[in-house]
């Protein structure tokens, strides 16, 4: 089963800088099918043509409506995404996320026909008073046991932009945790801290289907090494 890498740009970039990025990607050496770039919602329109994948970074939990500033499913759709991101922790906290809030996205998207990757992960805090396992069900909650084709991304908060990465075996835990809980098969990412050095450690190591990458995406030469790996 190929592997999904998944490139998180974040709040970064420009039109020229995404330019040069496309660029020095070599296209050839990644399936277009299963290379996502999670561009800022503003230049997704721009590089739908550019042979990957688009994401969204999140999406309101509206259908449409006087919900200013907010973006919706069918307008990420008309941009060319046919992913968004939704649960990231970055958004969880700034933008003070809900479970509900999310699960309402991942309805939104589902109408839309937009794959999400639905965001979890614990902090430190919580890891080390060994709550992970029900932190990670809170987060999950919304969703039932027989959700269908689920993509979700593991991504502990306390391993994104550090450099710091779970063990193979915290994380090889965890991913079969989150599949027991479903009847049906879900897709689970890693992400937090992945680079072109540990990649492959951790697709071949771990029971992982493949990475949600922030940091290391942002250099092409980086991401295609990854993005070879799927
Ligand atoms: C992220 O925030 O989704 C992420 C994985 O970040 P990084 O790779 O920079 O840790």
């Amino acid at each position: 089963m190929p592997k999904l890498i998944v490139a998180n740009f974040k709040m970064h970039g420009t039109q020229p800088f995404i330019e040069d990025w496309f660029t020095n990607f070599p296209l050839e050496k990644a399936s277009s099918k299963h290379v996502v770039v999670a561009l800022p919602a503003t230049y997704l329109a721009s590089f739908r043509d550019y042979g990957l994948c688009l994401s969204g970074q999140n999406v309101s939990s509206m259908e449409k409506g006087a919900f200013t500033s907010q973006i919706s499913a069918e307008m990420l759709k008309d941009c060319g995404a046919s992913y968004c991101i939704i649960g990231h922790s970055e958004a969880r906290e700034q933008l003070n996320e809900s479970n509900e809030s999310i699960h309402d996205k991942y309805l939104q998207l589902k109408d839309a026909n937009i794959q999400s990757i639905f965001c979890v992960g614990e902090s430190l805090e919580v890891k080390e008073s060994k709550m992970t396992e029900s932190h990670l069900e809170d987060q999950l909650s919304a969703f039932d046991n027989d959700s269908e084709g689920l993509i979700i991304a593991y991504e502990p908060i306390w391993a994104i932009g550090t450099g710091l990465v779970p063990t193979i075996s915290e994380i090889t835990e965890v991913v079969t945790n989150i599949k027991e809980r479903f009847n049906n098969p879900v897709k689970v990412l890693y992400g937090g801290s992945v680079n072109a050095s540990n990649a492959q450690n951790l697709l071949e190591k771990t029971n992982i289907d493949g990475l949600l990458v922030g940091g290391a995406s942002l250099n092409p030469q980086e991401f295609a090494k990854i993005a070879q790996l799927c």
